[in-house]
């Protein structure tokens, strides 16, 4: 990926951060949260500076797939006097997450105009430093945030993750549509299907598409943007998440070869 600049941007928290990269999905649950932080953990293993924000208000799962539940980012003075919010260093990713910043069992009952602002301090108003990559996990669906941060910030492109139901196809159709929208113009780098199929332990060599088999596939044919691969259910990847240790910071040659995959194809 060449970095390209959308729109002019006035930040110069962003001005040391070569390439932002946007995980997005027409609906919640797709996995999108979990391809976010497996990608930033696998670029970081192969030497990169990688931060990660988490812009889904709705439902922010950084604190809890980097095991950062209660956690509170610091301040830091910069050199020409301003405060900036110091990311939260975790297995060598600069996290920051709109979760850090509420009660984790309470609603934030966001209006628009709130949300779109918070999400713009976490790009503005934070001390990034240096970064290869900085990954984006937005909320789900095309909302006001996406309007906000594609509108407001050099974007180098954007992954989008679906699963194989036509429900979830649906939705990411709308979401690929509005990347490519005159005003957006975002490059996709491709289309991401999870929850692909199922493979029995005692029946290694069949795979189940419970879900319907191809669709995201299609999808990126439709819309001519990569297919950058199926990931499996697998019971680690969820398992992983929940305990807050993505599942690609372990040896696990199927998962490193398909998150391994999908950084190359946008490295
Ligand atoms: P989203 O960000 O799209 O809302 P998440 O990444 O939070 O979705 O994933 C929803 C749930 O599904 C999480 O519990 C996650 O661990 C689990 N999950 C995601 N992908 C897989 C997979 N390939 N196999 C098993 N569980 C998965």
């Amino acid at each position: 990926v060449t970095s390209r600049v959308t729109q002019p941007t006035n930040s110069s928290s962003l001005d040391n951060i070569k390439n932002i990269i946007l995980v997005s999905s027409g609906k919640g649950g797709v996995g999108k949260s979990t391809v976010a932080s497996n990608l930033a953990v696998v670029l970081a293993k192969d030497g990169a500076k990688v931060g990660l924000i988490d812009a889904d208000i709705y439902g922010p799962s950084v604190p809890t797939m980097f095991d950062l539940v209660n956690a509170k980012p610091g301040a830091v003075e910069t050199e020409d006097g301003k405060t900036k919010i110091l990311p939260i260093e975790k297995y060598g990713i600069k996290l920051l997450s709109l979760g850090f910043f509420a009660d984790p069992d309470q609603p934030v009952p966001w209006r628009g105009p709130m949300a779109s602002n918070a999400v713009k301090q976490l790009f503005n108003d934070t001390n990034w430093g240096e970064l290869d990559y900085l990954i984006v996990d937005l909320p789900p669906g095309t909302g006001d945030i996406h309007i906000t941060i594609t509108q407001s910030f050099p974007i180098s492109g954007a992954v989008v993750v679906t699963t194989p139901q036509q429900v979830a196809l649906a939705d990411t159709k709308k979401g690929l549509a509005m990347f490519k929208m005159p005003g957006i113009n975002i490059p996709v780098l491709g289309v991401i299907e999870n929850m692909s199929y199922f493979t029995p332990a005692e029946l290694p060599d069949n795979k189940y598409y419970i879900f319907g088999n191809g669709g995201g596939r299609k999808l990126a044919e439709y819309f001519d943007v990569p297919f950058l691969g199926e990931i499996p259910i697998i019971q680690s990847i969820a398992e992983a998440g929940d305990s807050g240790k993505p599942v690609a910071l372990n040896q696990n040659p199927l998962l490193d070869t398909v998150f391994g995959d999908i950084a190359g194809k946008i490295a």
